[in-house]
């Protein structure tokens, strides 16, 4: 006779995808049981990683949707209304987008917001452990995945021994981060862009205001990125070759600042770091599937997004809303979860979503990467172009608040998107 099931679904990995698709499942009725290596104390409280994640009007919808945005504190919660980007030593802006000015952001004057990423993964894992439906079990090691034609299998290790065993559920997912483990154990490939760069980001104070603009400046040694976070403080963001990145990190504190004051042109009077300096090397990945057997990729394990666009958890987010709007269709409909014409027109969408601006990010993130004068000429056209032609502008513009070409409108978002 046959086992039954522990779960409708299996999430590997509880980082803000697994942990959002898990949510959205959950509360639909749907049981889950998500796994992830780490402790309990450090997925409930997970440390600053210095990453300032910028969202998409869509993204604060869904977030809002699921109860993960009213767990933010005020203070973790900053606003973008301006993004301006600058190239090599100029100090004006060759382009600048704003959402008041293309009537874009739905009337909110708004482009984005930007939040701690510890703090979304702190607010998801409050809103995901609160839910009857649905159990996280910490410290597990998976040791294998299975699909089968009736259910997906997970083999594992957990701590305190002996806890782990095997959990059998309709619909496996991975959500284990852009170097999926789950992934490759399904069989599936992904391409891998390492981009030989590393990002170095920090929180520092200032003694101007930054007046809630973002600036992306694209140096010729290093770009450099200042995020406005609440009150007088930004995130910043250097991305430069590995080596050079390197001695980033290893610079004493004062000559860390003078150099971000100096290449900032001191746009933002004095300045001083209010954080660890944390460093990224840049992988972009792209998976070849997004399903496989009773099993699907979201997150990073699908599209693992060079962050110069700021995309990685919006396209994650907006995956986490297609996949889990066709599961509880079918869980309300009496269906299969795991079918595999669910799954695939989940991939179609989620391909057709994340494409153009996966490759489109890697083709910026190389050109201004390039030192080269003919590129260096090229990008600077290309910034000027882009500001001479007001569709284009408010194209991308449309994009970054979330209803761009590439964004998803149909994504459940039925609460209201301001703040
Ligand atoms: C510097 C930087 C800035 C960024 N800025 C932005 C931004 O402004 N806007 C934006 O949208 N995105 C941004 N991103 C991208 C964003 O951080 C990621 O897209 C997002 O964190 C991906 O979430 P995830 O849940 O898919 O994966 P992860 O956050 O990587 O979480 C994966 C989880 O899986 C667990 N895990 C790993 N392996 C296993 C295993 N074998 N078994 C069980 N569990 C496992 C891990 O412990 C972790 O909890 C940025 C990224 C970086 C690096």
């Amino acid at each position: 006779m046959q086992q039954p099931l522990d779960s409708d679904v299996l999430v590997i990995g509880a980082g803000p995808a697994g942990l959002a698709l898990a949510i959205s499942l959950g509360q639909a009725g749907l049981s889950v049981i998500v796994l992830d290596t780490q402790g309990r104390a450090a997925l409930s409280a997970p440390k600053d990683d210095g990453r300032e994640i910028a969202l998409t009007h869509d993204s604060v919808a869904l977030l809002k949707k699921l109860g993960i945005w009213p767990r933010l504190a005020a203070h973790e919660i900053g606003v973008i209304r301006e993004a301006q980007v600058h190239d090599g030593g100029h100090a004006r802006a060759l382009l600048d987008f704003n959402a008041q000015r293309a009537g874009s952001g739905g009337g909110t004057g708004v482009l984005g917001w930007i939040v701690p990423n510890h703090a979304l993964r702190r607010a998801s894992f409050e809103v995901a452990d609160a839910l009857p439906a649905l159990r996280i079990v910490c410290n597990a090691q998976t040791s294998q995945v299975r699909t089968l034609p009736s259910h997906a299998e997970v083999f594992f290790e957990a701590e305190p021994a002996p806890t782990g065993g095997d959990l059998r559920a309709r619909l496996l997912v991975a959500a284990d981060s852009r170097f999926s483990t789950t992934r490759r154990q399904l069989g599936i490939g992904a391409d891998l862009h390492d981009f030989g760069r590393t990002m170095v980001v920090c929180r520092m104070q200032h003694a101007q205001p930054h007046g809630e603009v973002a600036h992306e400046c694209f140096g010729y040694e290093r770009t450099l990125a200042v995020l406005p976070l609440t009150g007088d403080a930004s995130s910043v963001v250097l991305t430069a070759d590995a080596s050079a990145a390197a001695a980033l990190m290893a610079l004493p504190a004062a000559d860390f600042t003078a150099l971000v004051q100096r290449q900032f042109h001191d746009r933002l009077g004095r300045m001083a770091m209010a954080g660890e300096r944390h460093a990224y090397p840049l992988v972009a990945t792209y998976a070849h599937r997004f399903r496989s057997m009773r099993s699907a990729l979201v997150g990073d394990a699908a599209v693992g997004m060079h962050p110069v666009t700021a995309h990685g958890y919006n396209l994650g987010l907006q995956g986490v809303g297609t996949l889990a709007g066709r599961v509880v269709q079918a869980h309300r409909a009496g269906q299969d979860i795991g079918a595999a014409s669910l799954l695939a027109a989940y991939e179609a969408t989620h391909r057709r979503h994340t494409r153009l601006i996966y490759h489109g990010t890697n083709a910026v993130a190389k050109l201004y990467a390039d030192k080269r004068a003919p590129l260096r000429l090229l990008r600077q056209l290309v910034l000027e172009g882009a500001q001479r032609f007001p569709p284009l502008k408010a194209a991308i513009t449309r994009q970054l608040t979330g209803h761009g070409p590439f964004g998803d409108t149909a994504l459940a978002a039925p609460t209201s998107p301001s703040t």
